[in-house]
This record gives C-alpha cells, sequence and structure tokens, in this order.
C-alpha cells in the first residue's frame, strides 16, 4: 500500500493507526538524497489533541551507503523512531511555513530549539507525511559513513583495500636510516 493521503476528518477520535511499505520515489527521495534499494516499511499512528495531530511511528529498511574510509558500498538497516507534531498553519505563524532539512540540521546543532523543529504545518487539513519521512531518512544518515568501526581504508600511497591485505607503504615509509641501524643492532649476533 501507498502513503495515503490523510486529512484529519480521517482521524478517529481515539486515534488511527496504519502501516504501509514505501519506495524513493514515494519519498520523493533523489539519489543524492538516499539510496534505498528496497522498500522501507512504515508503521505509524495518529492521534487528534485539540488543533494538532501527533504523529508517532517507525521506518525501517536498508539504505545503501559507501564507506568513506574504503569507498565501498555497504548497507545499513535503519530504524528511525520518530515523533511529531503537524498543526494549523495559524498557529505557526512565528515559524517559516516550510523549513528545509539544512536548517532543521542547523536547529538540531543548536541549543535553543527544543522539540518546535518537529513541528509540521497541516496543509489545509491535509497531514502531509511524505515529506516528514523523508526529513526523517536524511536526518538519520550518517555524515561519515563507515562499513565498520574498524574500517582499515585504503592506503594513501597505493590505494591497496588495507581490509584485503597490507600493502607495505606504511612500514616502508617508516624505514629510516635510524630503524635499519637499529635493527642491524638487534641482529643475529645480539646487541653490542
Ligand atoms: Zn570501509
Ligand atoms: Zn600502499
Amino acid at each position: 500500500m501507498a502513503l495515503p493521503i490523510l486529512t484529519v476528518n480521517d482521524i478517529a477520535e481515539d486515534g488511527i493507526s496504519l502501516a504501509c511499505e514505501l519506495g524513493a520515489d514515494e519519498l520523493a527521495l533523489g539519489p543524492d538524497d538516499a539510496r534505498l534499494p528496497g522498500q522501507v516499511s512504515l508503521s505509524v499512528e495518529l492521534v487528534k489533541v485539540e488543533s494538532s495531530v501527533y504523529v508517532t511511528g517507525q521506518l525501517c529498511g536498508v539504505l545503501v551507503e559507501e564507506c568513506v574510509r574504503c569507498l565501498r558500498e555497504f548497507e545499513e538497516v535503519i530504524r528511525l523512531p520518530f515523533s511529531v507534531e503537524y498543526r494549523e498553519s495559524e498557529s505557526l505563524s512565528r515559524q517559516p511555513a516550510k523549513h528545509s532539512t539544512r536548517e532543521r540540521r542547523g536547529a538540531l546543532a543548536g541549543e535553543s530549539a527544543v522539540g518546535e523543529e518537529d513541528v509540521y504545518p497541516l496543509s489545509g487539513s491535509r497531514v502531509e507525511l511524505g515529506e516528514m519521512l523523508r526529513e526523517q531518512i536524511l536526518l538519520a544518515r550518517a555524515v561519515h559513513p563507515v562499513c565498520r568501526e574498524d574500517c582499515q581504508g585504503l592506503c594513501p600511497v597505493c590505494g591497496q583495500d588495507l581490509n584485503e591485505r597490507r600493502c607495505g607503504c606504511a612500514e616502508r615509509g617508516r624505514e629510516t636510516p635510524f630503524a635499519v641501524l637499529q635493527k642491524r643492532r638487534d641482529g643475529p649476533h645480539g646487541k653490542i
């Protein structure tokens, strides 16, 4: 099931919950935003409180990232819980109607904006989940993804993937005249 278009009137007094599978196109994710090899599953609950709609749920799926150290692609399982509020645009008048992800990143980095960045406008009476979910994915992506914590990366001299084998460049770089001398002193005849 694709992402449903919900209006405030669709939400029952005791809330509604729904689950669906979404592809990159439904989340308006471009290839530069995030790469989804398959679909992500969404489970979400919507509750109306006065003029607000509170949306809590979880997005689960797999993202393809490129390791910043070894440049290999790897799959990362994501499990993103979220909790946001949709509010009538009038009560958001002090906020920009739509804030870009970049601005939200800035707000998250600052200390003042607690919680307010998770408020989205109700457009008409529609609860637009797509843009919010897209932002959840973008915010969750690592700035410097690594395939694993101890990834050795590529040799800066010869480009060898050091996870596969050592190339010896680093060792050769350390072969200073003093190190050679040290090796000779500790040689087969023992220390001088
Ligand atoms: Zn790596
Ligand atoms: Zn090397």
